[in-house]
């Protein structure tokens, strides 16, 4: 195992506005052989890594809700592979595992640290979906859904990017509450996904709609009654458009504003209706609420075994493919969760 070879993709350079392939550069490096690790640490081979929006932000240099990826480092992410060697009883050769390798072959881990490694089962569920629908994503989807917009039986509910990792998993989890649920999706093969495959009452492609306008009155053909709750995950003309159909005392749960990742000027065309609605608009980074991760895991993780929980996968091959990969998540690209396939 000495001799063997660790790939890691790392970030060279700030993009400007869409990152670039030559943002990026794949380096190859010795991998620690065992016998050197210490005490505590655990050699993991990465057989998924996640390909996720937020990684945009952190590539640039400004002040966030979290730490800029500093250039020239391994680009962080999260992964999911097994134990190949350990130096503490807490892991065993051959267990499968969740963390933070980021993009690389392998990552040598303190499994010591709370919170550093997750042992996961895979006899009920994929590897995979532990970085999906049974992952950060499916976790965000059921926070802001049951702690911000809490949801009504018979509520008209509205979630943009429907058909990806987060949205797919809110829809659901709000038709098991008994909401009436309509997505926008981009491109009817997503639209007819959504409907046919998962169960939402209604899905728009946003794409045949040029302005706000327009999709303002898409909006209101598919929710006669007006929208009581959104799930934003893309900002913009649509969060626009969902605030023009809202009825009074909406809740919009600000999950993501991807339409904006790659520097597109974020303005809103009426605020008045805040007032005007008395709506309630929260963001939310699911980070920040880490003792609601075991009960939001359990959850889907039940309804994923049993099959009342879908979703799907988008899979690029080898570590290479990952910037491209990316680039494409951010223009809409993938068809569900994006991840790379490392081994
Ligand atoms: P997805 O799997 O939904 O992939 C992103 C999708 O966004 C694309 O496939 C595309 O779908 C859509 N999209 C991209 N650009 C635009 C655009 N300009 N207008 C409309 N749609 C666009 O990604 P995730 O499910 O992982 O993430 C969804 C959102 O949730 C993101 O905004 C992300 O940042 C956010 N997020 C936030 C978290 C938090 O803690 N707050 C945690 C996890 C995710 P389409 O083809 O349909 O347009």
């Amino acid at each position: 195992m000495g001799a063997l070879v660790n790939q890691q993709i790392l970030l060279v350079s700030r993009p400007i506005r869409e990152p670039r392939p030559d943002n990026f550069r794949l380096v190859r490096v010795p991998l620690l052989d065992p016998r050197q690790m210490q005490d505590g640490q655990v050699l993991v081979r990465h057989h998924f890594l996640s390909l996720d929006p937020y990684m945009r932000g952190r590539m640039d240099e400004g002040t966030s809700y979290a730490v800029p990826q500093p250039l020239d480092q391994v680009m962080l992410g999260a992964t999911a592979g097994e134990v190949i060697a350990s130096k503490t009883p807490e892991f065993k050769v051959g267990d499968t595992v969740v963390g933070y390798g980021g993009w690389q072959e392998y990552s040598l881990v303190d499994g010591t640290r709370p919170g550093a490694l997750r042992k996961v089962d895979t006899t009920r569920l994929a590897l995979s979906a532990y970085l999906g629908a049974v992952g950060m994503p499916g976790v965000a989807a059921w926070y802001g859904l049951t702690q911000i917009i809490e949801p009504k039986a018979g509520s008209t509910l509205v979630v943009s990017a429907a058909s990806g990792a987060v949205g797919s998993v809110v829809g659901q989890l709000a038709k098991l509450r008994g909401c009436r649920v309509v997505g926008l999706a981009g491109g009817d093969h997503k639209c007819r996904f959504v409907t046919e495959e998962l169960g939402f009452d209604a899905c728009i492609d946003y794409k045949q709609y040029g302005d706000l306008q327009s999709l303002s009155e898409a909006l209101q053909r598919a929710c006669p009654k007006g929208i009581d709750a959104c799930f934003e995950n893309v900002g913009g003309v649509i969060l626009d458009a969902v605030m023009q159909q809202a009825n009074a005392f909406a809740r919009i749960a600000v999950c993501g504003m991807i339409a904006g990742y790659n520097g597109a000027p974020q303005v809103m065309a009426n605020p008045t209706l805040i007032l005007v609605t008395r709506m309630k608009i929260e963001g939310f980074i699911v980070g920040d609420h880490l003792a609601m991760w075991p009960p939001a895991l359990l959850e889907l993780s039940e309804l994923v075994a049993s099959g009342q929980l879908k979703y799907r996968e988008t899979v690029s091959h080898g570590l290479a493919s990952a910037p491209e990969a990316f680039i494409g998540l951010l223009g809409g690209k993938n068809f569900g969760k994006q991840l790379v396939k490392l081994h």
